[in-house]
This record gives C-alpha cells, sequence and structure tokens, in this order.
C-alpha cells in the first residue's frame, strides 16, 4: 500500500493522487506507454504474485500509464499453473473495478493487459 510523502497516511484507493489526510501530494511525473510486470517467473506464490498486481495497477494508474501488461505464465511448471488462471480472473476483475478494459495479449497467452483509456 502506499503512503503519503507529506504524513504518512495511507492511501487505500486505487489510482488516488491526493491525501485525504492533508491533502498533499509531491507532483507526479506522467509516463508513457505500457507498464509491464512479471509475476510468474521468480518463483513467486499466488499471495506474492496478487501483491505485486495490485502494487503494478497502482503504480499505473498513478503515472497515467496507457495501460498494464501483467506476464503471468500459463505453463505446467509449478507456480505458473497456479498463478496464471488466477491472475486472468483477478485481472478481469481489477480492469472492472477501476474503470479500464481487460484483454488478452494477441501475442503471449502467458500475458494480459488492462487498458487504462486516460
Ligand atoms: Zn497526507
Amino acid at each position: 500500500m502506499r503512503e503519503c510523502p507529506e504524513c504518512g497516511f495511507p492511501i487505500d484507493r486505487f489510482g488516488v493522487d491526493h491525501c485525504p489526510k492533508c491533502d498533499g501530494l509531491a507532483p507526479r511525473e506522467v509516463r508513457q506507454g505500457m507498464l509491464e510486470v512479471d509475476v510468474a517467473h521468480a518463483g513467486e506464490t499466488w499471495e506474492h504474485a496478487r501483491e505485486k498486481i495490485v502494487a503494478a495497477l497502482d503504480e499505473a494508474i498513478y503515472y497515467r500509464h496507457a495501460g498494464l501488461k501483467i506476464i503471468h505464465g500459463y505453463g505446467s511448471r509449478s507456480g505458473q499453473s497456479i498463478i496464471g488462471p488466477r491472475a486472468t480472473a483477478f485481472l478481469r476483475h481489477l480492469a472492472e473495478e477501476v474503470g479500464g478494459r481487460y484483454a488478452g495479449d494477441r501475442n503471449n497467452r502467458g500475458a494480459s493487459i488492462i487498458w487504462l483509456n486516460r
């Protein structure tokens, strides 16, 4: 979870750009293009992968990326076979929650994209 750099108040909602407590947050940079994060190829458990997805989505919205690409794998290698299907379902849910659009990656069935439409 992010914290306000001014007062340390936890900011628990996606894409919020000011602190509900002190109303401060340093001016942010705006980044171009897609943010890409691999959550399945470093021996992650599902819990860890899930945390990485949540943090990546928050970062993608905060920095106004066009979209977020999550590489979750699809193979039969231990972690990936668990993370792949769960990540796909979770990303569909998150896309709805943040008003984005879920899409599979046409070139890589081990990856999914949330377009953020901003
Ligand atoms: Zn604050």
